[in-house]
């Protein structure tokens, strides 16, 4: 019933030390634990080591009551997670014969023979709980010392998940050791720079407030999240007045409390109020309607999308006049203005929004340097158009930011209507 059960998570191998394979599972871990109410207060890479093994797990097993050890299950000798566990609570292992009549029908229900490494998967420290592995050969173990328990997991993703929701969970619930989930709420935000969001936020960031916030930033968004103390009334009271502060001061940016993906805040506006659309794109090469195509059902609103990259394009597809084009370069307020209400008239939608910038490497001007985009949106004829420059950096990076950028400019003049 004890609700501050608290874990540390050990991911095991060589591979995740050198960078070559991040490690996932720690993440998922992560996520499911803090669902379950389980706070994760630590996670340490370490190599196939088997010293080095014992002594996360002790460090581990110090501070967390649960400790989740994975990978290093395998049937080859750099395997030696079973060995560093072991040694850590000064145990012996021993061969469980039940796990190796186990690991033989395996292989010949697969019929693959079963090379002589194999049979260290049915090597368990003394006293360990074995857990059975439905989708591999390595079964998992669970060692309880001093009030601790320490739980070795499968490598391989897919095994780890398995083995984690359909032994380990139960074992936990079964043990008292679930707590209540603490309530969180989150909020995505456009076109806000990390600096300034913090600035704005003020004293709501400070690590003693209640409740407790913390941002990250990706593609433009900046994700806010909002977690309870506890799940006390009183927490859960401080939530909701945070919250409804949050909208309030951050109405301008908000684009959704649900979900991160642009591209659903526009359409469900879209949806809501039937406004057609249409999209001309220059710098981002139709990825703006690429993501916008993503959504079901977008085809009752999305008429029609430009790709025009050379000047020649913008004229013929979109009647962008040449001489706009020879006066101010592609890449200007009045291209981009002419290229919404060239999209709008051929298209016919309500809506149109253009995107037209330098996406680097080259091509950059100390005028117009890289990572410039003008934007543009025509709604029922009225144009606007804002500039944006955004930090030079690689050219993907700046795609995918110009490309959300244009549909938050769409989900703003949608939701003001202006
Ligand atoms: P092992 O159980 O150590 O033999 O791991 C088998 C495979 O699982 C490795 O080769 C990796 O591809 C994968 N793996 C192990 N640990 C992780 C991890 N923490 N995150 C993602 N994949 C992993
Ligand atoms: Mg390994």
């Amino acid at each position: 019933m004890s609700a501050s059960v608290r874990a540390a998570l050990i991911a095991v191998g060589d591979e995740l030390l050198s960078g070559s394979q991040s490690d996932t599972n720690s993440s998922y871990l992560a996520r499911e634990l803090e669902a379950l109410g389980i706070a994760v207060l630590s996670i340490e890479i370490v190599g196939d080591d088997e010293p080095d093994i014992a002594a996360a797990v002790l460090r581990a097993s110090a501070r967390a009551e649960l400790v989740l050890v994975g990978g290093g299950l395998g049937p080859t000798l750099d395997d030696v997670t079973r060995h560093g566990i072991a040694a850590a609570f000064g145990r012996e292992l021993h061969e469980d014969a039940q796990a190796l009549a186990a690991l033989r029908a395996w292989f010949e229900l697969r019929r693959v023979p079963m090379s002589d490494t194999n049979r260290r998967q049915a090597l368990f420290p003394v006293g360990a709980r074995i857990l059975p592995n439905r989708a591999g050969t390595a079964p998992a173990f669970l060692l309880e010392h001093e009030g601790r328990a320490v739980a070795a997991l499968p490598g391989p993703p897919r095994e780890l998940r398995v083995v984690w929701a359909e032994e380990l969970v139960p074992w936990l619930r079964a043990r008292g050791w679930l707590g209540a989930p603490i309530d969180e709420r989150r909020f995505f935000l456009f076109g806000i720079p990390e600096s300034t969001f913090a600035e704005r936020a003020g004293a709501w960031m400070a690590r003693e407030a209640e409740p407790r916030m913390g941002c990250t930033v990706r593609d433009g968004t900046l994700t806010a999240v909002l977690r309870a103390r506890a799940n006390s009334p009183e927490s859960l009271a401080a939530l909701e007045r945070r919250v409804a502060e949050f909208r309030a001061r951050f109405s301008a940016e908000v684009y959704s409390e649900h979900e991160w993906d642009m591209e659903h805040a526009l359409a469900r506006e879209l949806f809501a109020r039937n406004v057609t659309i249409s999209l001309a794109e220059s710098c981002t090469g139709g990825l703006a309607q690429g993501l916008l195509t993503r959504v079901p059902g977008i085809s009752r609103v999305f008429t029609q999308g430009f790709v025009t990259y050379a000047d020649e394009a913008k004229r013929s597809a979109l009647g962008v006049p040449s001489e706009l084009l020879r006066a101010h370069g592609a890449v200007s307020r009045e291209v981009a203005e002419a290229m919404a209400l060239g999209a709008a008239r051929v298209s016919g939608a309500e809506l149109a929004l253009a995107i037209t910038g330098i996406a680097g490497p080259d091509g950059g001007t100390s005028e117009r340097p890289v990572g410039l985009v003008w934007f543009a949106s025509a709604l029922r004829g009225r144009v606007q158009s804002v500039e944006r420059r955004f930090p030079p950096s690689d050219r993907d990076s700046i795609r995918r930011w110009a490309a959300r950028m244009a549909l938050f400019l769409g989900w703003k003049r949608v939701c003001t209507a202006d």
